[in-house]
């Protein structure tokens, strides 16, 4: 093999052919990559024959990812390639969302639109650049200018993300990458409800594009019902509740920071504070103190993270997502509806189900799912990235 280009096996190049944007180190074998992050390398069969030509990651399992599948493509930094791909994609934004363009979305969802490790996405006047690889930082410019181009924001605002082999690296607060200062608090709608979100955190904003349409399923079926938000966070899902007429709103967090965030959204939205109960504490321990005083709810909403550190035993979807669903079973008056998500990418739309199925066997009670949402179409996914199509949601019936 020459310079610059590496073999990787028949099923990895398979996948790569498809679609698959990444090819972990393990991929390459013994040979160690010599080029640096951002270098572009060719990966090939064992016949020499050409799959893709991708940018090197060194600090990061996916040592390569994929910028195109054609050998005659120019993709290098400077090429165009980049500005081009962005303008498709805010091109697919208009034609899939129509007229009805929501404030908070992803202009581009990188791995599945042609610069993996990078996701842009708008809230309001203000653009939010995430990297994810620091292998993509030198199509920065270019994307840059095509965000400018082609958005026009008043500010631009970039979080590094960027994982090292080491563990994960410290967040920084993102950074001012063009534009005006961004307010302390950038204002974003939905439906009838307004929440407040800071462009300027290292991580989450305070609100969450994707589970749009998890948010419309529950503000559909709230009227009148008592609703318990679990994970509640800046209470997204309990504004939306709150408006479309529930009769009470009790959110569970362990941060009583995203309580504070939570109040600031009801208030943004019109909404008084008689009807909602936010309580810090542990989501299980709170499931299990409401099921021995026999207090229930008539709609459970249960989002939690994929993993987080509480300050008693960490939460893992992988491991306690059975538990929860049980614990939120118990909890639930007949009749009442559980709104069950998770976005964690290692587990698929059947494991979710599963976790529902065991936790109803544990707990004795009968559930039915009547409604499967997913990702919004802001956020496409090329069907040869599994990956890429995290978020699960069900709304699911106990049985009167
Ligand atoms: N459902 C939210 C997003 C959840 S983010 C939304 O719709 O916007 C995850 C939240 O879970 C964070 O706010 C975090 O503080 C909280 N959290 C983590 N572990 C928890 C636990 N064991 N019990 C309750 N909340 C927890």
């Amino acid at each position: 093999m020459r310079r610059g280009m590496y073999r990787i096996p028949e099923d990895v190049a398979r996948r790569v052919q498809l679609g698959h944007p990444w090819v972990y180190r393990e991929a390459l074998g013994a040979r160690k990559l010599s080029e640096p992050t951002g270098s572009l390398v060719d990966l090939a069969t064992g016949n020499r024959a050409f799959v893709a030509r991708g940018y090197v990651d060194a600090d990061h399992p996916v040592a390569v990812r994929v910028m195109t599948r054609r050998a005659d493509e120019p993709v290098h930094p400077g090429s165009g390639v980049v500005a081009e791909r962005f303008a498709r994609a805010v091109r697919l934004r208009w034609q899939v969302l129509g007229t009805a363009r929501p404030s908070a979305l992803r202009l581009f969802s990188g791995e599945s639109e042609g610069l993996p490790g990078v996701t842009v996405d708008r809230y309001g006047d203000f653009v939010v650049v995430q990297w994810l690889s620091a292998g993509a930082l030198p199509w920065r410019d270019e994307l840059c200018e095509a965000i400018a181009a082609h958005i026009a924001p008043a500010g631009l605002y970039e979080q590094r993300r960027v994982r090292s082999l080491g563990g994960q690296a410290a967040p920084e607060p993102a950074a001012k990458g063009a534009g005006r200062d961004a307010p302390l608090e950038v204002t974003v709608e939905e439906a009838d409800c307004r929440f407040a979100v800071d462009v300027t955190a290292p991580l989450g904003v305070g609100f969450f594009p994707d589970m749009r349409l998890g948010r419309d399923a529950v503000a559909k079926h709230a009227a009148e019902r008592r609703v318990l938000n679990l994970f509640s966070y800046t209470g997204a899902f309990s504004v939306r509740a709150a408006k479309a007429g529930a009769a009470l709103v009790v959110a569970v967090d362990t941060a009583a920071k995203a309580h504070s965030r939570a109040r600031r959204n009801f208030e943004l939205s019109g909404l008084d504070d008689k009807g909602m109960e936010l309580i810090t504490a542990d989501a299980m321990k709170t499931l299990e103190r409401f099921a021995d005083r026999q207090r229930f709810f008539d709609l459970v909403i249960c989002d939690p993270p994929t993993f987080a550190h509480g300050p008693g035993r960490p939460f893992s979807a992988t491991t306690d997502l059975a538990r929860l669903a049980a614990g939120a079973a118990s909890v639930l008056s007949p009749g009442g509806l559980l709104a069950f998500a998770s976005n964690a990418a290692k587990l698929s739309a059947a494991e979710v189900d599963r976790a529902l199925a065991e936790g109803s066997a544990a707990s004795g009670h009968d559930l039915r799912i009547v409604e499967r949402h997913g990702l919004p179409p802001d956020f496409p996914v090329h069907p040869g990235f599994p990956e890429g199509n995290y978020l699960k949601f069900v709304l699911v019936v106990k049985a009167p």
